[in-house]
């Protein structure tokens, strides 16, 4: 018996089925995926206290990806099943040198072209690390033949100048198209000063989200929203699965594991089992009666969970014809810390872009505890001062406040795990907030992988042992 049909639950039941187990998912919902969710056109979020219904125009491309978007292209067991189950993939762009970065404390408010910053923290920082190489500051860790092929390198990095000074760079692009017709590209932006552009934290850690293992280019998508991975888990197992069976109780028995939960009409119901692999997010779990050992039922009530939330608009393409940005992110040092544009539908006449999107922290809290219009408004007035076209163009704006929607009440577990990754006696746990991937639909594929190692092994012992 497994608890939830989430990517954890659906792996559990796909790969335990393949193992010779029989196996039954209790979900609460009408359909598989859990978090994987894309909305369209007349979808409906539910939070525990409002009900929005999309108002995107009915088309093909009009989607909102609401929870996962992106899959790292190491995530080799996600990517196994998107191959095995035909899910086609695309480019998700993460790192576009075309996007901007804002901060109203920084520049006079005005955003920055990605690529002019980055060109000029490569130029700074090579130029700085050049002198300090020319005036023999680093003599004691340096060869003679090391410092010219550093320094040889740190040109290349930085396009420094035949003195290793960083002057101007066309990486960092031309002020505008104002030379038409002439075959002159236009003067060279008059670089930055390093100095200039860490003098907060917002610069750092921006400009360097790209680099992390899970966020390197080349990240994938599927084609037509990432509903398409929930759907094709579910074509897989939807035999095994119980909808609108929402649990209310778990308990070890003497040889198993016993469930009650409401059926589709509302009548509880009991289910036995051998085994019994939890996939429920643990702030639901938390709320479930259950006779867990205290040091199960402690961790699973102090687990804490990330207070994700996306608000979404439908809009033209402004990003597109007037700034040349295909996709990818720009960032802003205000609430709503992210714009996503589409990667995908290029020159079409509308797309979906995200207004915010706010992984945690206050203004995740922030954003959670407003209404639904009261967030897009906020979101429309801080999206303007990055592209003052949001307010006027940007519409149909709908949000999730992943800390309020019913059976999930958070994005992604955040506390390390330790007690839940061993079983309570017959029942076992799993969930991306399991694994070492928390946050990532991976993490609950190894989740399962290891819950289901764990059943196996219990089993092995038991034969060996009988
Ligand atoms: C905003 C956001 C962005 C993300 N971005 C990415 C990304 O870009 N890439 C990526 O790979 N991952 C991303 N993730 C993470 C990814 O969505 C999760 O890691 C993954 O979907 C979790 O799967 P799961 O099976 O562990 O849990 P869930 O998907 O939460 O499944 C749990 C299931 O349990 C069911 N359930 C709950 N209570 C009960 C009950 N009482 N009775 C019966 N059933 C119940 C739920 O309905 C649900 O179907 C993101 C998540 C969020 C929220």
């Amino acid at each position: 018996m497994i608890l939830g049909a989430g990517i954890a639950g659906m792996t559990t039941a796909l790969e335990m089925t393949r193992l010779g187990y029989s196996c039954t998912i209790l979900e609460a919902q009408t359909s598989a995926g859990g978090r994987v969710r894309t909305i369209r056109s007349g979808d409906v979020v539910d939070e525990i206290d409002s009900m929005q219904t999309c108002q995107f125009d009915v088309d093909d491309d009009l989607y909102f990806n609401a929870g996962p978007s992106r899959i790292a292209q190491h995530h080799e067991f996600l990517l196994g099943y998107c191959r095995d189950f035909g899910v086609e993939l695309e480019t998700f762009t993460n790192d576009n040198r075309g996007a901007w970065l804002h901060s109203p404390n920084a520049f006079g408010g005005q955003p920055q072209v990605a690529r002019r910053l980055i060109a000029d923290t490569r130029g700074g920082i090579a130029e700085l690390l050049s002198t300090a190489i020319s005036q023999n500051a680093l003599d004691g860790e340096l060869t003679a033949t090391d410092k010219a092929n550093i320094l040889a390198m740190l040109q290349q990095y930085g396009d420094l100048d035949i003195n290793n000074n960083y002057a101007a760079t066309p990486r960092a692009g031309f002020p505008g198209q104002e030379n038409v017709g002439s075959r002159q590209r236009g003067e060279l932006l008059s670089p930055r000063q390093l100095q200039q552009i860490v003098t907060d934290f917002f610069w750092e850690f921006r400009l360097s989200f790209s680099q992390g293992f899970d966020q390197q280019p080349t990240m994938l998508q599927p084609v037509g929203g990432m509903d398409r991975v929930a759907r094709a888990f579910e074509a897989q197992v939807v035999n095994n699965i119980v909808y609108q069976a929402v649990v209310t109780e778990i308990r070890k028995t003497e040889n198993g594991a016993r469930v009650v939960y409401a059926d589709r009409f509302g009548t509880p119901t009991t289910m036995d089992a051998d085994y019994c692999v939890v996939t429920i997010p643990a702030p639901v779990l938390a709320t479930i009666a259950n006779n867990f050992s205290a040091a199960h039922q402690a961790e699973v009530a102090g687990f804490q969970y990330s207070s994700a939330v996306r608000i979404a608009f439908q809009s033209p393409r402004f990003w597109e014809q007037d700034h040349n940005i295909y996709g990818g992110i720009s960032w802003t040092d205000q609430d709503i810390t992210q714009i996503w544009y589409p990667n995908y539908g290029f020159h079409r006449t509308n797309g979906i872009i995200i207004g915010a999107y706010i992984f945690d922290g206050p203004s995740g809290a922030a954003f959670t505890g407003l209404g639904p219009q009261q967030r897009i408004d906020t979101t429309l007035a801080q999206a303007s001062n990055v592209h003052a076209q949001m307010t006027g163009l940007a519409m149909h704006g709908i949000s999730i406040a992943w800390s309020k929607v019913p059976f999930q009440m958070g994005g992604w577990g955040t506390s390390d795990a330790s007690v839940l990754l061993a079983a309570d006696d017959n029942i076992f746990f799993a969930g991306e907030h399991l694994s070492l991937l928390q946050g990532w639909q991976e993490g609950a594929i190894q989740s399962a992988y290891f819950a289901i190692d764990g059943v196996v092994d219990r089993d092995v012992n038991a034969s060996l042992l009988g």
